[in-house]
């Protein structure tokens, strides 16, 4: 920590800070832009008149570097430094320090337009162009004005183009904080590989047979060719001959893995082990792994896009931009020289890779930011003219607005609803937010809750197919109910009521093939849900009383009504012969039924005439995932 570079800038950091209601701090990863400037500004009294808070586009960084510098101030994490990430609050009223994904600050000017708490707001890694953060650029520079001399603004960025921001905030100071870089040799690959995944194994295999010691830092694009990789690497190290090259460990790293298994890439490895870890764009900017020497870089990441013609997501592996080759070639640098394989040719890089990425507002639907800056109620603020650094497509508004008058959460004026202010209180997508309002109409609030519970935490349901997982789990298919046919949604709800009738038995869940963390934090974002609901209610919803829904258990068709309702534009009609579906929306598009769903066919062999989505997605071809029978 001593020696970290922005340490070197204390002083100058602080002087121009006193002077200047917005900084931007450019700094190469690694630098301590993460974990040093609130510290810096603690030690220099900028806690003794509010919080400082530093936000993060990803949980995972959140929780890692607050967890990081609590250890380097000595101090219990949630107390004097805490963080706060959706569905997870680890605060107190002793902390002082503040560690926050952009989505939560965005939630807590809600409630606290003023942001009165906060003493300095340090937007960290803005780089990242994440949406929540380049709505917060927006707001934040409102706040400028409003709360003059008493809010400092920090923007802080590894690659951002500096100028650009400066000049977005009435060209405010820059401060270059030069890293350490030690020199890094590039090796590009002759020819694109036939599949990266064999080619990062077989370079990864010649680095540890060959080069001396250091660690290998491997770019994949997600958690599937993560887990096939370490599963391969794991396997061809093992039938190494022993006394050939050292010992080795292998470590995965992606957003959806345990905290504990994250924090492992912190740990120092033991004498004479060569370390390989394997991850997502998350080890390019948001995590610094020390130790590096070695990067292989496959050239791709994982994007999710929207298209906002068709209103269809899809989950692409892109080719990253020269921004990026040259953020992961910056990693095998940090502690000595080093070198860069790269799967693909300089030619690839040179004239096919994009000189940056494209920010995440321009792929991204707008409905839930719409509806969030509506419910602001900013009468400076035209939603359509909002001040983006860099504007969304007018058509993305578009669809944005037509979506939110579908669900009632505008009117035809374009004016929020008062069922689209109460939607905009919950921490969930719009529709899913007007599903609980209906709900409650019909009284099946219970239910729905779980379902949106479910849904947001679909992610870390299911254990990992890691080879290691795939021994360990044994365990007999889940027996529902009658009307889990009826598709997803209910079957998501009947596993959480399967699971709540055996009193939250954690071996149930271990014996159905589930995460016990993931239905963990099912029942604490359930409970969450609940809290909000009641608060916006005012304390007249029954929705703790779990026996409600145990009378009512297979009565889905109040659910199903709230489904539709908060899903109206998420339909599909079922072609005449087949399983084909046409959706409903405004341009109608041909989709089928995901794979992994749960809707079943009647004797015929035919799925349902209607019904409704959680999302489209195009992977191989288009997919609903996560559907409903209507009827
Ligand atoms: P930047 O934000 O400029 O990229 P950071 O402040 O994130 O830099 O990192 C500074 C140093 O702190 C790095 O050496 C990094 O490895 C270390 N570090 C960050 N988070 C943790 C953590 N949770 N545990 C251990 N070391 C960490």
């Amino acid at each position: 920590m001593a020696n970290l570079p922005i340490l070197q800038y204390e002083e100058k950091i602080v002087e121009t800070v006193k002077q200047n209601p917005v900084v931007v701090v450019i700094g190469e990863t690694g630098s301590g832009k993460s974990t040093q400037l609130s510290q810096i500004l603690h030690r220099h009294g900028y806690t003794k008149s509010g919080i400082i808070g530093v936000t993060q586009p990803r949980r995972v960084a959140a929780v890692s570097v607050a967890r990081r510098v609590a250890q380097e101030l000595g101090v219990r994490l949630g107390e004097e430094v805490g963080y706060a990430i959706r569905f997870e609050d680890r605060t107190s009223e002793r902390t002082l320090i503040k560690y926050l994904t952009d989505g939560v600050l965005l939630r807590e000017i809600l409630s606290n337009p003023d942001l009165s708490p906060y003493s300095v707001i340090i937007l960290d890694e803005a780089h990242e162009r994440s949406l929540n953060t380049d709505i917060l650029l927006g707001l934040v520079k409102r706040l400028v004005n409003l709360r003059a001399s008493k809010l400092k603004i920090l923007i802080t960025s590894a690659t951002l183009d500096g100028e650009k921001v400066s000049k977005f905030f009435s060209n405010c100071p820059t401060l270059n904080v030069p890293g350490k870089l030690y020199p890094v040799e590039i090796l590009h690959s002759k020819e694109r590989p036939t599949s990266y995944l064999e080619s990062a194994l077989k370079t990864a295999i010649d680095i540890h047979v060959r080069e001396p010691e250091g660690d290998v830092l491997i770019f994949m694009t997600g958690q599937d060719d993560i887990e096939k990789l370490v599963s391969k690497l794991e396997d061809k190290i093992q039938s190494l001959d022993e006394g050939s090259c050292m010992d080795a460990v292998i470590l995965p790293l992606h957003g959806s893995l345990p905290p504990e298994m994250q924090v492992r890439v912190f740990s120092p490895p033991p004498p004479n082990c060569r370390r390989f870890i394997v991850s997502t764009n998350i080890a390019e900017t948001s995590l610094t792994v020390d130790g590096v020497v070695y990067v292989i870089d496959c050239g791709y990441v994982k994007q999710r896009q929207y298209n906002p013609s068709s209103g269809m997501y899809s989950l692409d592996v892109v080719q990253i931009s020269k921004v990026q080759a040259n953020q992961r070639v910056g990693r095998a640098g940090r502690t000595r020289p080093g070198k860069c394989y790269r799967l693909y040719p300089s030619t690839v890089y040179h004239d096919e890779f994009l000189d940056v990425t494209v920010p995440e507002i321009q792929r991204s639907s707008l409905a839930g930011s719409v509806l969030y800056l509506k419910s602001l109620d900013l009468s400076d603020i035209n939603v359509l003219k909002f001040d983006f650094l860099d504007p969304p497509s007018s058509e993305s508004l578009e669809d944005a607005l037509k979506q939110l008058y579908l669900i009632d959460a505008i009117d035809e004026n374009g004016s929020i609803t008062s069922i689209g202010r109460t939607m905009a209180e919950l921490p969930l997508e719009p529709s899913l937010s007007r599903m609980l309002m209906e709900a409650n109409e019909y009284g099946c609030l219970s239910q729905a809750l779980t379902v949106a519970a479910m849904l947001s935490a679909e992610t870390t349901l299911l254990p990992g197919r890691s080879k290691s997982t795939e021994k360990k789990r044994k365990h007999t298919p889940l027996e529902l109910p009658d009307g889990s046919g009826w598709g997803d949604h209910i079957q998501l709800l009947q596993i959480y009521e399967c699971w709540d009738e055996c009193d939250y038995d954690v071996n149930w869940v271990k014996d159905n093939g589930l995460q016990v963390r993931g239905m963990m934090f099912v029942k604490d974002i359930r409970k969450q849900l609940c809290q909000i609901m009641q608060k916006i209610a005012k304390g007249s919803l029954d929705v703790r009383a779990n026996h409600r829904w145990k009378e009512s258990r297979q009565d889905y068709r109040k659910l199903r009504k709230a489904l539709c309702v908060g899903y109206a534009n998420q339909l599909a009609e079922r072609m005449i012969h087949h399983n084909g579906y046409r959706t409903l929306g405004f341009k109608p598009q041909l989709v089928q039924v995901h794979p992994s769903s749960e809707l079943k066919t009647d004797e015929e062999g035919l799925l349902p005439n209607y019904v409704v989505y959680h999302e489209l997605i195009a992977t191989s071809r288009p997919y609903m995932r996560n559907v409903c029978a209507v009827e």
